[in-house]
C-alpha cells in the first residue's frame, strides 16, 4: 500500500491493473509513478483547460505547476522528468 500523508490513495494492486490497462511498464518506479498520479488528482492539482490541456500543480513545490497537452496519439509535459510518461501525464489520463 502506498501512503501519502495519512491518506492511502491507490494499492499496488490498483496501480498494476493501471499499468496493464494503459500498456506502462509494471516495475517498482513505473508503479510508484502511478500511485503519485493517482495522489495528484486525489488532491486535486489537476486542472482541466480544455479538451486537451491541463495545467498539473507539484505536490512538493505549490508554486510550481506544469503544463500537459494531450496531442493526436500522446500526451506531452514541460516538466523535467526525462520519463515518458511522467507522473503529470499518468494523472492527466
Ligand atoms: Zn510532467
Amino acid at each position: 500500500m502506498f501512503t501519502f500523508g495519512y491518506s492511502p490513495v491507490m494499492n499496488l494492486d490498483d496501480a498494476r491493473s493501471f499499468a496493464q490497462h494503459s500498456q506502462l511498464e509494471e516495475d517498482r518506479p513505473a508503479l510508484r509513478r502511478i500511485a503519485r498520479a493517482s495522489a495528484l488528482c486525489h488532491h486535486d492539482l489537476v486542472q482541466c483547460l480544455d479538451a486537451s490541456s491541463f495545467i498539473v500543480r507539484s505536490q512538493n513545490e505549490p508554486d510550481m505547476q506544469y503544463q500537459v497537452v494531450s496531442g493526436e496519439d500522446s500526451y506531452q509535459c514541460n516538466c523535467p522528468d526525462p520519463i515518458v510518461p511522467c507522473k503529470h501525464i499518468i494523472a492527466c489520463r
